[in-house]
């Protein structure tokens, strides 16, 4: 059986919270993952980290009550930077940092790696785009349990597990707890003969600036993109040497498309093609 990922990491963040809108920042209070190989349909490791938050330092009643998660058990762990440098070190044991693409996040919905994680490393001073690219791509099991065709009455986790039979096991809304349930549920999806592909990518707008070097006809332009999007790049090309540009490549690799134009460095020389070099 041909598989886009062999394993996949369950990763189900908790956060500060109160009723009502989130705080802002809003930041990380657990750390939870479960490893999967996915052939063999089979938890092989789960990783757990309380994380302490720094700007809202106390959880609010609300907060302890929904997750369980408690005050004393905050303030006695590392804040965001070493939950996250423990997490990385934990995929690398495993060797799911040895090459990209050895494995996927599975979150269920977008919340987890789309906003929390990208505002928390932006509170903390982390540079997202320079963590695994791992971190900037992901599975959201509900999307794979949408293209299943089977039903549940919400695409909540406790609906997905029911339509599968399942019943939650553990305490709703605990990270560690929420990580293998949702594992129990990417299992019984890949039983039934689901596939998990890539169903979301960190949004262009959480990318920082891209300075760009355009080449086109012996010419050469450095640019800012401001919005990491192929129409935009062609745009920016075409105003900058006054002619329609259709395609763009680094290097001889394949046309430059939204996903790669995402994870180019800084500085890098772009190859431009015009309408009219086609002609
Ligand atoms: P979950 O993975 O569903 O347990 O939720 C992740 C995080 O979202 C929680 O740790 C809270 O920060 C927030 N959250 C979930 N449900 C609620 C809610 N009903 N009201 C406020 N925040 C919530
Ligand atoms: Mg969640
Ligand atoms: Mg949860």
């Amino acid at each position: 059986m041909h598989l886009p990922f062999e394993h996949v990491v369950v990763l189900d963040f908790e956060a500060t919270c109160q009723p009502g809108a989130a705080p802002v920042p809003q930041e990380v209070i657990e750390f939870p993952s479960v490893l999967l190989a996915l052939a063999e349909r089979r938890v092989i490791d789960s990783f757990e980290a309380f994380v302490r938050p720094v700007h809202h330092p106390t959880l609010t009643a609300f907060c302890t009550e929904l997750t369980s998660i408690t005050q004393a058990e905050v303030d006695a762990a590392a804040p965001f930077p070493e939950a996250l440098a423990r997490h990385q070190a934990w995929l690398a044991g495993h060797g799911l940092l040895a090459r990209e693409g050895a494995f996927a996040f599975v979150t269920c919905g977008d919340w987890d790696l789309a906003t929390l994680f990208p505002g928390q490393c932006a509170a903390a001073g982390i540079d997202l785009v320079k963590l695994p690219r791992a971190y900037r791509r992901w599975i959201n099991v509900k999307e794979v349990f949408k293209a299943s065709g089977r039903r549940a009455k919400t695409l909540g986790m406790v609906s997905m597990l029911a339509s599968l039979g399942l019943e939650l096991e553990g305490r709703h809304h605990r990270g560690i707890d929420d990580c293998r349930n949702i594992a129990r549920i990417v299992l019984a999806l890949a039983a039934l003969g689901s596939r998990f592909d890539i169903t979301a990518r960190l949004p262009s707008s959480q990318y920082p600036e891209l300075p760009l070097e355009l080449r086109w006809q012996g010419r050469s332009e450095s640019v800012v993109l401001r919005r990491r999007g192929l129409a935009t790049l062609l745009g920016l090309a075409s105003g900058a040497f006054h002619s329609k540009m259709t395609q763009a490549f680094v290097a001889d690799g394949p046309p430059l498309d939204d996903d790669a134009l995402c994870e180019l460095a800084p500085g890098t020389i772009v190859r431009m093609v015009a309408a009219k070099d086609e002609a």
